[in-house]
């Protein structure tokens, strides 16, 4: 463990957990916190979910569990750099997409679509849900407990409307304050780690290619230095060695740009964090390469139109799911059939959101197809 700056977040000094509990003898507050999101049921569902490619089509893409290990990874290896708390960073990134529905983004639109006059359906607000109440595993609380720092980090998001009914972690929408480094860190994680595994399975799946990604600054760049120094290497390595030198130089320069921001601003404490603007972020010069990228993903990746096929696939099974269950309560199982009576809608969508792609798609096939 690094040294930790005063202005890091500091478990001795938690805001605290909504219920209290005796401190851990052996655990401060966040690795307690993290070890809860490994041991919960939301977490090992992440493996049977889809970042962008839905979860049966091959066994080496990404799904939400192996990109929430790259964002902790990323994460922690930069919160080490910058003194802030490791565990915390790491316990954001395990859970920061505990509330994705089946097939990653397609879904959560259509769900959102499915719920636009009960409230709707938000990804961030759906992992602070399963945190503070989905779960249903410890004697003495629903949800897992998680102090508030946990909670702030997990909470990226958020309209002004639904920050209201949130408590504390949704004054800062009100506020416009800033949450601590270890949550702005684990942000750009996130975008970091995404944005780079999106490209290596976009290689690895066919639709898009390298001569195409020629025209992205980021890439262009390294892929001209790996090329130079190693000209005989096949183009599987070249590939994972173009990417591994984009994420370091994305790392570096928010590493980089980031303790300029702080010692600039030289807060003592984590109330001066979040009273600043945002400390953690790029350089202009690589916000702007990092946006090439994702403009670039957008056009030819997201919006490929194999990914298009897939994504209109996802929205129907979204679809027809919540309408047949909206309409008869009585085909979800006992626990949500209750729920439903306080909470239509909700209780609908948390059972759909719940779902990995592949128990969504035979669900699907159970209410619709007679074998
Ligand atoms: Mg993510």
């Amino acid at each position: 463990m690094n040294q930790l700056a005063p202005y890091a977040a500091n478990p001795d000094k938690s805001i605290g957990r909504r219920y209290d509990e005796l401190p851990s003898p052996l655990r401060n507050a966040f690795q307690r916190d993290r070890d809860r999101i490994i041991h919960s049921t939301a977490f090992r569902r992440l493996e049977y979910k889809t970042q962008v490619f839905v979860n049966h089509e091959g066994d080496l893409f990404r799904t939400r569990l192996t990109h929430s290990l790259e964002v902790a990874q990323l994460a922690r290896g930069i919160a080490r750099t910058l003194n802030l708390h490791e565990d915390l960073t790491e316990a954001i990134a395990l859970a920061h997409d505990l509330g994705h529905t089946p097939f990653g983004h397609a879904g959560q639109d259509a769900l959102n679509e499915c719920m636009k006059d009960y409230g709707g359906f938000e990804h961030n607000l759906q992992s602070l849900r399963v945190v503070d109440k989905l779960e249903q595993r410890y004697a003495g609380f629903d949800g897992l407990n998680l102090t508030f720092e946990l909670r702030e980090g997990i909470l990226k998001h958020c309209s002004v409307k639904n920050a209201k009914n949130l408590g504390d972690v949704g004054e800062r929408f009100i506020n416009k304050t800033s949450p601590s480094l270890e949550a702005q860190v684990t942000n750009f994680a996130d975008e970091i780690a995404y944005n780079n595994h999106d490209v290596d399975d976009g290689l690895r799946s066919g639709l898009i290619t390298i001569e195409q990604l020629q025209e992205v600054q980021l890439f262009a760049e390294n892929l001209q230095l790996v090329r130079t120094n190693y000209p005989k290497i096949e183009s599987r390595r070249v590939i994972h060695e173009t990417i591994r030198r984009m994420i370091n130089t994305l790392v570096v320069d928010l590493c980089e740009t980031s303790a300029k921001r702080i010692t600039k601003l030289d807060p003592k404490n984590i109330a001066e964090i979040r009273q600043a603007p945002y400390l953690v972020g790029f350089s202009e010069a690589m916000r702007a390469k990092n946006l090439e990228l994702k403009q670039f993903l957008r056009r030819n990746l997201y919006q490929h139109y194999k990914v298009n096929r897939m994504s209109a696939k996802a929205e129907r099974i979204i679809r027809e799911l919540f309408e047949t269950f909206f309409i008869d309560t009585g085909l979800m199982p006992y626990e949500y059939q209750a729920y439903a009576k306080q909470d239509k809608a909700r209780a609908v969508s948390d059972y759909i959101a719940g779902m990995t792609d592949r128990f969504a798609i035979r669900e699907h096939q159970r209410l619709f197809t007679v074998e």
